[in-house]
């Protein structure tokens, strides 16, 4: 999209088809479908998901193919190559160090490869942002883990991280379990943002404010609570929302995502893609399946530049 900005956009659920074949075939690891077509199909969630694990399991290829550093430098600069060439001038690209592991490489070689290879490849391509790395929730990964995700978005602050998220399925825990990781964050000065209200309730959203969250990952359930509501427009904390993803999950319906609500109660609002391939969309598509006005676009473009970790500083539209 032309200028367009995406806040919450996870890379494990952007690799494409073509993308997992090359990498599979040159990793020697097996897939159910060497054709494009029907890999997609495993790649991309159902429409409508019994719930969000449901969907979190269209990301078990592409976190497998991932378990290799060179195979995370590869994807990140596909994924670049992509938003860049589609218009795009700013992206926070997210994903979780510590789960891919399983195949003999530390956290700290697979951050050096994804920001090597961000780098590298915002530079080649033009495209501003950086990386947000993801802690996990409910035992995804261990707390020692996870606080060795937070030292190493402390270390790569400014060399390719912006950021730091806790992802995972947020039905099982709360963000205050992870307490010591964004603790870290904040005594390094590392931005925080946090998957909340989404799958959980307002009440995570509010574990994730006191944590220090400057941004929500989706928050979209604080609907439910008109006091957070409030306390989130005064605070100006910003929502990273993400319409097909929330179809996909069943956490909201065309008729119940409360973007425009938000927007009218004075809550930074942002939209996003969550994930490409998974949710099959762009940031394009996204804005016109809700038929975002060019009036609507400017105020969310320009909270998702106000709440950008790195600065946005290419305003000329290519
Ligand atoms: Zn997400």
């Amino acid at each position: 999209m032309l200028g367009g900005i995406d806040l919450h956009l996870h890379l494990d659920g952007s690799v494409t088809a073509e993308d997992a074949i090359f990498l599979a075939e040159r990793s020697g690891i097996a897939l159910p479908a060497h054709n494009a077509d029907v890999l997609r199909g495993y790649l991309t969630a159902p429409k409508r998901c019994a719930d969000l694990k449901e969907y979190l399991g269209s990301f078990e290829i592409p976190l497998k193919l991932l378990e290799r550093p060179e195979n995370v430098a590869y994807s990140t600069r596909s994924l670049v190559k992509r938003l860049a060439k589609s218009g795009m001038r700013y992206a926070e690209i997210r994903f979780a160090p510590g789960l891919l592991t399983a195949g003999g490489a530390s956290q700290r070689e697979v951050a050096v490869a994804a920001c090597e290879a961000f780098v590298a490849a915002k530079e080649e391509f033009g495209l501003e942002g950086g990386l947000i790395f993801c802690a996990m929730r409910a035992g995804a990964l261990t707390p020692r883990e996870n606080e060795e995700t937070a030292r190493l978005s402390a270390e790569f602050l400014g060399k390719g991280v912006v950021g730091i998220d806790l992802a995972g399925d947020e039905a099982k825990d709360s963000p205050l379990d992870h307490a010591r990781v964004f603790a870290i964050a904040r005594e390094s000065g590392v931005p925080i943002t946090i998957h909340a209200g989404e799958a959980g309730g307002s009440d995570k959203i509010r574990a994730a404010m006191a944590l220090g969250a400057r941004r929500i990952g989706h928050g979209v359930r604080c609907v439910e609570d008109a006091s957070l509501v409030e306390e989130i427009a005064e605070k100006g904390i910003t929502l990273e929302t993400c319409y097909t993803s929330n179809l996909n999950t069943g956490v909201c319906t065309d008729k119940t995502f409360p973007l425009r609500a938000l927007m009218r109660r004075g809550v930074l609002v942002t939209l996003n893609t969550d994930n490409m391939t998974v949710s099959d969309t762009d940031l394009a598509t996204e804005y016109a399946r809700l038929g975002i006005t060019e009036e609507e676009k400017s105020v969310l473009l320009g909270n998702a530049e106000k709440a950008a970790f790195a600065a946005v500083t290419s305003l000329a539209i290519r």
